[in-house]
Formats: structure tokens, C-alpha cells, sequence
């Protein structure tokens, strides 16, 4: 009597404390409650390997009646308030997890290990058994979880408006099936005769009434109504959170709304460090700037709307042709520049490649577009940021009044169609 009361006692708290945990999912988030099941799991399984009471029918672990049948409703809880995809992550992390937690003892077992002054030592044999009892419940417990749900979905055609019905068979299967499965083994292994079977059916069949009731009596009380997530809990991980959130913030706001690439702010500090890297490292470094060639007509034809997607376009191309060491931004209107860890005369080349990608790109809309690019490079007069942009901007006024679509490099250095031929062989 004492040991039913005492069994029905632990599948209250352990009900009640679990759903309080998954009841405020939005609050304290999910992880809370699925870290709590992987630690009754452990409970669990060392339950059911050592811990039996007597009850009239037979013996009875509250491992497997209370924490084993309670971890399935949790499953078929998670399930139908959130979703499969969520479900399976404790259940491939179950499972996972104890993959791992046999090799560990693998490993261990292979210590020489000192007693303790009392002379006590682990309980190897215990150990063993636990891991034996874990593969085997592991792999049930896998099936058994896919399968509440699949019975579930299922009753749903038929038991829709009977949802304790629907609960209760769900459970109470899977429970027999998992209950013939566990004692299969061990009648195998450990010769158990089917009393045993019977002992822990007829718990596992008292623990899916009670689990099922609590279950359904959570659902429509307090599962009804949506919980709000409140601003700010004021715990030591808030301020964890919020740095979270203010990095992100920065990360935002150091790109330019329009076309999302790096801005002028971003430019003018991160192309300082870049420079001071490059003059301490003989690393090369170029800056290219890149301005767009009457695009003021492009506006005047076509509306701003229209010059804004052309600008988002050319930010995309820009992008995709630059490689993943290259920071490309958006300095001004139409103006972009991107600084590359290309020597001078491949930062020239990377400059011709880009000219030739947007024109190919405008070939197939509507209008003309073309670009003028100045290149310079650390290392020729530059000893900061400033110098390397006045370098390059003059080449680009350069550009400009040769005639644009151009790009324009050190004096001296080759010609686009010298270029032209140098794409073949260099490495963009
Ligand atoms: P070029 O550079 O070849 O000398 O001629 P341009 O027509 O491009 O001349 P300029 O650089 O003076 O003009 C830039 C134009 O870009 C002016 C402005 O209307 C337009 N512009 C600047 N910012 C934006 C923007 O965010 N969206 C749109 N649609 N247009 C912009
Ligand atoms: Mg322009
Ligand atoms: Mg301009």
C-alpha cells in the first residue's frame, strides 16, 4: 500500500515539475526542459537496473513504472505542442548520449583504479549491467518514441474529439510493446520467468492511466491559454542575452540598409586596421573603388526606384565575384570599394573581371550600365588609410576622364588589354 502511494507520489512531482519546466518553454526556453528529461533518463536507467519494490502483482522499479512511462508522455507532450522536428532532437540526444556514455565506460574500465582509504571500489559488475540495460532500453526507447507518435497521429482520424482516449491508447501501447521488448531481453539474458513480464505490465498500465489523466487535465487547463514572453528576466544570463542581442545590433548597423554590404563607418575603421596589418606584415593589400558611370541618368530615366534595385544588383555581383578574404562596402551613393589581400597588378585584374561582369550583367536588362574603378595598393607612397583612399580616388577621377568603363592602376602598370591577356593565366 505504501509502495503504491509512494509510486503514485513520485509520478506527481515528476508529472507536475516537468510540465511547470515546459510550460514556460518561451520564458526560460526549451533547453530547460529537455536537460531535465536527459537527467531523469540517467535516474531512470539506474532505477530500473537496481532499485525494485513489491507491489501485489509483482516487482516493480519506479524507474521503468514512473520515470520510463513519464519520459514517454514528455515525448508525445513535446510533440504535440511543438513539433517533429523539435521531438526528435532529446530523442537522437538520448540516444546519442548513451552511445557515448558506453564508450566512456569502455574507457574507463580499462583504469587501474586505486580504492578509496575505506577501501571501497566502483561496482564494475553494476557498471556493466547498467550498460547493458541502457543499449537495450536506448533502442527501445527509440522505437517506442517514433511509435507513440505515429499512433498518435493516426487515432487522430478517429479520436480527435476524445483526447484522453486517444492518450491513453497511445501510452498504454507502447508501453506493452516496450514492456515485451525489455522483459524479452531479459528473459534471454537473465532467464526472467513471465511473471516478471506481467509485475511491470500491469505498473506501466497504472502509470499510463495516471500519466494520461495529468496529461490531459494540463492540456485543457493550462496548456489553453498563451503564456507572453515577458522583456527581460532578471537573471545573471540576461545580461548574457542582451550582449547576445547587442552584438547583433552592431553587426546591423555597420551595413548599409539598401544594398546590406559593409558601410562608409565600417570602411573608414576596419580599413584603418587592415592598412596597419598590411605596413607591419608585408601582406599585400589593395583598395578598389568602384563608381558607377552616369548613373545619375540612370535615375533621371528610369525613376529612383528603379537606380535603388540597380544598386542592390550591383552589390549582389559585387559580392558573389569577390572571394571570401575580400570586404566589399558601399562608401557612397554609387560608390563602393573593396579592400582585397590581392597584390597591386591582381587587385587590377580582379578590378577588369568586375568591369567585364557588370557589363555582361547590363547586357541583359534594358540599359547601359558600366563602372570606373581606381586600384591602389599599400606599400607604393600609402603610410595610412587616407593616403591608400587619395590614391585610388584619384585614379578613379582618372578613369573618369579618360573616358570611363576603365579601371586605372599604378602609372606604368599594364593596360587593359595587356590585362586582358594576364586574366587567362593569373589567379582572380
Ligand atoms: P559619373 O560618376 O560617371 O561621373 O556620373 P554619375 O551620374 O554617376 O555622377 P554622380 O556620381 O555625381 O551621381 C551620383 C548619383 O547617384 C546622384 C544621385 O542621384 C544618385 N544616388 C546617390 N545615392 C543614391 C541612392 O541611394 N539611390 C539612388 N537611386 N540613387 C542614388
Ligand atoms: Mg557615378
Ligand atoms: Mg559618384
Amino acid at each position: 500500500m505504501l509502495n503504491s502511494f509512494l509510486l503514485l507520489a513520485e509520478a506527481v512531482l515528476y508529472f507536475s515539475v516537468m510540465v511547470t519546466l515546459f510550460r514556460f518553454r518561451k520564458r526560460i526556453g526549451l533547453g530547460v526542459f529537455v536537460c531535465a528529461l536527459g537527467v531523469m533518463h540517467f535516474l531512470e536507467t539506474y532505477l530500473a537496473s537496481v532499485f525494485y519494490v513489491a507491489l501485489p502483482f509483482g516487482m516493480v522499479s519506479p524507474g521503468s513504472a514512473v520515470l520510463f512511462s513519464g519520459k514517454l508522455v514528455m515525448l508525445l507532450l513535446l510533440y504535440m505542442k511543438e513539433d517533429a522536428a523539435t521531438v526528435r532532437q532529446p530523442i537522437y540526444g538520448l540516444l546519442l548520449g548513451n552511445g557515448l556514455m558506453i564508450g566512456l565506460v569502455l574507457l574507463l574500465r580499462l583504469h587501474a583504479i586505486a580504492p578509496l582509504p575505506d577501501g571501497r571500489l566502483p561496482d564494475i559488475g553494476f557498471i556493466d549491467e547498467m550498460g547493458w540495460l541502457m543499449v537495450w532500453g536506448t533502442t527501445l526507447l527509440f522505437i517506442d518514441a517514433i511509435l507513440i507518435i505515429l499512433l498518435y497521429e493516426k487515432l487522430g482520424r478517429t479520436l480527435r474529439k476524445a483526447q484522453f482516449a486517444r492518450i491513453l491508447i497511445c501510452v498504454a501501447c507502447v508501453l506493452t510493446f516496450d514492456q515485451a521488448g525489455f522483459f524479452t531481453a531479459l528473459h534471454f539474458v537473465a532467464g526472467a520467468p513471465i511473471a516478471v513480464f506481467f509485475g511491470g505490465w500491469f505498473a506501466k498500465m497504472a502509470a499510463a492511466l495516471t500519466f494520461s489523466a495529468m496529461l490531459v487535465a494540463y492540456l485543457r487547463w493550462f496548456e489553453a491559454r498563451e503564456i507572453s514572453v515577458p522583456r527581460g528576466l532578471t537573471d545573471i544570463f540576461d545580461t548574457l542575452t542582451y550582449r547576445e542581442r547587442y552584438e547583433a545590433l552592431v553587426e546591423h548597423v555597420g551595413r548599409d540598409g539598401l544594398t546590406g554590404l559593409l558601410h562608409r563607418g565600417r570602411f573608414d575603421a576596419d580599413g584603418e586596421a587592415a592598412v596597419e596589418v598590411s605596413l607591419r606584415t608585408a601582406r599585400p593589400l589593395s583598395l578598389l573603388i568602384i563608381d558607377v558611370d552616369h548613373f545619375k541618368s540612370i535615375n533621371d530615366r528610369f525613376g529612383h526606384a528603379e537606380g535603388d534595385k540597380v544598386l542592390k544588383a550591383l552589390a549582389t555581383l559585387l559580392r558573389e565575384v569577390a572571394s571570401a578574404e575580400d570586404q566589399v562596402f558601399r562608401i557612397g551613393g554609387e560608390e563602393f570599394a573593396i579592400l582585397s589581400s590581392r597584390p597591386h597588378a591582381v587587385a587590377r585584374l580582379f578590378g577588369e573581371s568586375i568591369r567585364h561582369a557588370v557589363k555582361a550583367s547590363a547586357a541583359a536588362s534594358r540599359f547601359e550600365l558600366t563602372v570606373s574603378a581606381g586600384v591602389s595598393s599599400v606599400g607604393e607612397t600609402t603610410r595610412c588609410l587616407a593616403d591608400l583612399f587619395a590614391l585610388a580616388d584619384q585614379r578613379l577621377y582618372k578613369a573618369k576622364s579618360t573616358g570611363r568603363d576603365r579601371i586605372v592602376g599604378e602609372p606604368g602598370g599594364h593596360e587593359p588589354d595587356t590585362a586582358a591577356a594576364w586574366t587567362k593565366s593569373a589567379q582572380i
